[in-house]
């Protein structure tokens, strides 16, 4: 059986975004992001590329006051590491206290460091949808690419997105109960502008939701969990640039 690809979860990390190690989770087919600069050097140690599993470094919005000279700094030197595979999750989230114009030059930061090393983004994006898409294209995010992890927008802003050159990561928002728009998007979604997440902290059963949000994807869509698993697959080996497995 095909295994799923994990485009975005925060494995190592607990509730309180510490890095542990939990020798029970299996952490393979994955990428690991990071949302606070606490985690990046000890994250980057977790990186198990012969598992396939892989990181994201950057600041979340949340935390876009922890950026200045020395994190900057640090940034720059630690995502050209190969087990850097994206720079990430960075964005923009309205719910936030952080102050918009901090969040916007922050990202701004994040996506031109992503185009200088020409790797892809992870991008966390809350009731800021019209705002980032500016962005993006102010920046020329579309070099790069990415992922819009979380997403449960509609068909409009969705094919914004894609025509940025950006994939939409599906994940448990599709599972919840009263959940209407982000079903209603993913059977429109092409094969090709889609990736699997969990979004589960290290305490989470990540695959086990995984498993759970690809057969309601899969459902949703007419289509196999086979054909889903090698789409789903080959999108994130290419929006990550990822090495052939195994
Ligand atoms: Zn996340």
């Amino acid at each position: 059986m095909q295994p799923l690809f994990d485009s975005h979860c925060h494995d190592f990390l607990d509730e309180q975004g510490t890095v542990v190690r939990d020798p029970a989770c299996l952490s393979r087919h994955c990428v690991v992001a990071s949302f606070s600069s606490t985690h990046w050097e000890s994250l980057l140690s977790c990186a198990i590329p012969h598992q396939d599993c892989w990181i994201a470094l950057g600041l979340h919005p949340a935390y876009a006051g922890q950026w200045c000279g020395e994190t900057r700094c640090s940034l720059e030197g630690l995502v050209t590491d190969q087990r850097v595979v994206a720079i990430g999750e960075a964005g923009l989230d309205r719910t936030s206290e952080v102050p918009q114009s901090l969040q916007e030059q922050v990202l701004r930061h994040q996506i031109r460091l992503a185009c200088a090393v020409n790797k892809p983004l992870v991008l966390h994006c809350y009731r800021s949808h019209g705002r980032l898409v500016d962005l993006l294209r102010e920046e020329g995010a579309e070099r790069v690419g990415g992922l819009i992890h979380g997403f449960s927008g509609g068909y409009d802003i969705a094919k914004k997105y894609l025509d940025l050159g950006f994939c939409l990561g599906i994940g448990p928002v599709l599972l919840r109960h009263n959940a209407r728009r982000l079903p209603a998007v993913v059977p429109r979604l092409p094969a090709a502008g889609l990736l699997l997440e969990s979004d589960r902290m290290a305490t989470g059963c990540r695959e086990h939701i995984l498993q759970a949000v690809a057969q309601q994807t899969a459902l949703l869509r007419g289509c196999s969990m086979e054909d889903l698993a090698w789409e789903t697959w080959c999108s994130s080996r290419r929006v990550f640039r990822l090495p052939e497995w195994p």
